[in-house]
């Protein structure tokens, strides 16, 4: 007998992603998100801990989603659609997590 636990299945990328996607945002921006999700991503198992899913913090990926977009300066209307994409705050308390780094958020 082993301990091992087995994956069984894969949620692809959060929500997030999805709603992302339906803006046509620019490819740039798209690009570091997605680069961002690859490098935090971490896999939560569920109940049964026969599966799990992707996922990475949603806070965190707000919040760079929201540097991202100042970063590629989309235009503030653009802006304004990709910040109302989650109801759930940016970062935690001013901060977010790039895999070990601690970034400030402006
Ligand atoms: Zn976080």
């Amino acid at each position: 007998m082993t301990n091992q636990i087995q994956i069984h299945a894969y949620e692809p990328r959060p929500n997030i992603l999805s709603k992302l996607a339906k803006l046509a945002l620019p490819q740039q921006f798209m690009e570091k998100i997605y680069s961002y999700i690859e490098r935090n991503i971490f896999l939560k198992l569920i109940k049964d801990k026969s599966q799990a899913i992707e996922i990475c913090c949603p806070a965190c990926l707000k919040a760079h989603i929201k540097k991202t977009a100042v970063e590629v300066k989309l235009p503030s209307e653009v802006s304004r659609k990709v910040f109302n994409i989650t109801n759930g705050n940016a970062g935690h308390m001013g901060y977010y997590l790039d895999k070990d780094k601690l970034i400030k958020l402006d």
